[in-house]
C-alpha cells in the first residue's frame, strides 16, 4: 500500500499529531478538521472498508475510538462527540483505509450531521428487513 497516506502515517514515512497508539491502532489529529480536536483513529493494518477489517482489528479500533472520544471530553470537550465512519466512496470516504472519526462537539458549532427523512410505502419496510436478514 505505497500510495496509502494512512499506511505513510503508520509506518513514520509522513508525519501526523499523534494521539494515542498501541499494536493495532494510532489516532491523530484530522489535518482538516470538522471540529478543532477532531480525531482520527485508523487500524494499522490496511483494510478499505469497515467489511474488509478483520475482527481483532475492528475491536482494537472501537476500543481506541472510545478511549479517544473520553480523553476528547475530559480535556477540552464537554462529553458530546459524533463518530463517523465513511465506507465507500457513495458514503463519502475519501481515504481508503478504514478509519473511524471522532468529532468533538460545542454548543454554537456550525456542523451538520443531519439528514431529512424519507418514508416507506406499505410493506416495504418488512421487504428491506427481509433482504438483508437472507445475508446475516
Ligand atoms: P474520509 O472522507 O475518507 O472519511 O476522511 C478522510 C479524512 O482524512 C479527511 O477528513 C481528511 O481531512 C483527512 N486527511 C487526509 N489526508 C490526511 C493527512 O495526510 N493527514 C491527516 N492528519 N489527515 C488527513
Ligand atoms: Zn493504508
Amino acid at each position: 500500500m505505497e500510495e496509502c497516506v494512512f499506511c505513510k502515517i503508520v509506518n513514520g514515512s509522513i508525519p501526523a499529531a499523534k494521539v494515542y497508539e498501541d499494536d493495532k491502532v494510532i489516532s491523530f489529529l484530522d489535518i482538516m478538521p470538522a471540529n478543532k480536536g477532531h480525531c482520527l483513529v485508523v487500524p494499522k493494518k490496511h483494510a478499505q472498508t469497515l467489511i474488509e477489517m478483520s475482527e481483532d482489528d475492528l475491536i482494537a479500533t472501537v476500543k481506541a475510538a472510545k478511549k479517544v472520544a473520553r480523553a476528547l471530553s475530559l480535556s477540552f470537550g464537554n462529553g458530546s462527540f459524533n463518530m463517523v465512519m465513511n465506507n465507500g466512496k457513495e458514503a463519502g470516504q475519501i481515504v481508503n483505509h478504514a478509519h473511524i472519526h471522532i468529532i468533538p462537539r460545542f454548543q454554537k458549532d456550525r456542523l451538520r450531521i443531519k439528514w431529512s427523512h424519507l418514508k416507506y410505502e406499505g410493506d416495504e419496510i418488512k421487504e428491506y428487513a427481509e433482504k438483508i436478514k437472507k445475508f446475516i
